[in-house]
């Protein structure tokens, strides 16, 4: 089959979060299974060039259509992880895609719509016309809007396409000056009103377009999909999903087991594995040394991930203090592009300075993410909602215990020890229930508890969990299975 991915993030060259992961894993995993698979990418200035193999300084030159003028980009071809990815760099005085930043512009929806328009007239002009074109997050739904209408009787009048939400918060509100830019006036999309947002009288909703012009909606877990069609997490796009509720499925995220696996992690100073867990304590006491903390009987609680509202930030903050209190050490790996938190975190770094019990880096740091999950003792995602989450799967992966809040994918991949009904075996961790400081503050006394008192138990719960199997292989064969329907195979 012949798949073109086409996003805003691909890990390692462009990520910013979950996002990148999932483009680059399962376009690995649908290679590897024998598919041709291409990835279409905004060429930006910040991306780290020097992980893509190859990349041509040639390139294929397009004419992009787009706010009523010819807007000149070319296209460099780069091999990423094996998979040949497409670069779009646009030439006009905008500068899209050189901003410093992958996100946070005023113009990002503009900026997003070009890259959406620019990767369909590449395919044109360079002649594909793939099987499936599989579009993610509300930065590139404008395209099956794109294709059902603008190029509808085009090349790609066979081309099926998927569209995957990763997270519903973040939908593109935009005002129909930008379908106008994008070429989609009213007489070109007569339907314009199937786009416009229910809660922001005037405004287009991008995400809504991409479900509703899709061949098939997927969002990144199970109980994620039912949460969005039927609860207020689905940020007001609950009845436009239970209207395709037949076109929309969850299918859970995996992660790369190349990258991910302490039998074989280049990043860590001691590999291991299930059957010899007693070297995962050498990552720690280098983990201890990494991050100034003294070699001390106490177990490591770690958080590793955006400081965001979504992240549950106020339960982290309350966490680290109430660990730290409780005779835990507390390591945090996290950055936030939101300037209040930035600062909140940067003033309890500044006050726990001499604290040699906990450590806060306030970075974007990939390396030391491998040290902590590989150090760690358990890991913390007390999450408002988690569409999946891939920091437990990665926390497991690494024999690190999982303590999340029961939300999303978090609640499709972990299982308390005491509280599931699943079997023994497969009881992979400690989860909660409410969003509330009783709650976490219960979970990490007994999480603390069986560290403490019940050893058996906890070599138990992380056996169980670097047992459990989430790498891509059964996730990509569910999206085979989704491809291979809409195509009528
Ligand atoms: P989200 O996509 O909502 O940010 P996910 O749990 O799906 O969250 O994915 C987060 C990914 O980003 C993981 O691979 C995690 O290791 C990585 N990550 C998040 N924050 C950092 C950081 N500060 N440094 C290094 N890696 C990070």
């Amino acid at each position: 089959m012949y798949i073109v991915m086409i996003a805003s993030e691909c890990a390692p060259v462009s990520k910013v979060g979950g996002l990148a992961d999932v483009v680059d894993g399962l376009s690995c995993e649908l290679l590897r299974k024998g598919h041709n698979v291409e990835i279409i990418l905004p060429y930006y200035d910040c991306m780290n060039v020097s992980l893509v193999d190859n990349i041509q300084s040639n390139s294929v030159e397009v004419s992009v259509p787009f706010k009523g003028k010819q807007i000149a980009c070319s296209v460099h071809t780069g091999i990423v992880r094996g998979n040949t990815c497409y670069f779009v760099k646009s030439h006009s005085d905008e500068k899209y895609f050189e901003r410093g930043n992958f996100y946070g512009a005023a113009d990002d929806d503009e900026r997003f719509a070009l890259f959406s328009v620019a990767a369909v007239e590449f395919l044109g002009k360079a002649g594909k016309q793939p099987d499936v074109i599989h579009c993610h997050d509300w930065q590139t739904a404008l395209i099956p809007v794109l294709l059902r209408y603008k190029y509808k009787n085009s090349f790609l009048s066979k081309t099926k396409l998927c569209y995957t939400i990763h997270n519903i918060k973040h939908q593109g509100k935009v005002s129909h000056k930008l379908l106008d830019m994008a070429g989609l006036s009213l007489s070109a999309f007569p339907e314009l009103d199937a786009m416009a947002d229910a809660s922001a009288p005037g405004y287009m909703n991008l995400m809504k377009g991409g479900i509703v012009y899709s061949d098939y909606v997927t969002t990144v877990s199970p109980k994620y999909a039912t949460e969005t069609r039927t609860s207020n997490l689905g940020e007001g796009l609950e009845s436009v999903l239970s209207a395709h509720a037949s076109k929309y499925e969850g299918i859970l995220n995996g992660i790369e087991y190349d990258i991910w696996s302490p039998e074989k992690d280049h990043n860590i100073p001691v590999n291991y594995s299930v059957d010899n867990i007693e070297d995962k304590y050498k990552n720690k006491d280098e983990l201890r040394k990494k991050l100034s903390l003294r070699n001390v009987f106490k177990p490591i609680l770690a958080v590793v991930g955006r400081l965001d509202a979504q992240k549950g930030v106020h339960l982290i903050r309350h966490s680290l203090l109430y660990s730290l209190n409780k005779g835990m050490q507390f390591v945090l790996l996290g950055s936030s592009p939101d300037k209040e938190i930035d600062e909140y975190f940067h003033h309890l770094k500044h006050y726990l300075r001499r604290n040699s019990d906990c450590s806060l880096s306030l970075s974007y740091d990939e390396e030391l993410s491998h040290l902590i999950y590989a150090g760690s003792d358990m890991i913390l995602i007390p999450s408002l909602y988690e569409p999946c989450g891939l920091t437990q799967l990665i926390a497991m992966r690494y024999g690190t215990v999982p303590i999340v809040r029961n939300t999303g994918g978090l609640s499709d991949t972990v299982f308390d020890i005491e509280l599931s009904q699943k079997p023994q075996t497969q009881r992979n961790g400690f989860a909660f229930e409410e969003f509330s400081y009783e709650a976490i503050e219960s979970v990490l006394t007994r999480a603390q508890f069986v560290w403490n008192e019940k050893p058996y138990t906890f070599r138990e719960i992380m056996t169980n969990a670097m047992k459990s199997d989430y790498s891509w292989t059964l996730s990509a064969d569910r999206y085979l299975g989704i491809y291979s329907k809409m195509l009528g195979r």
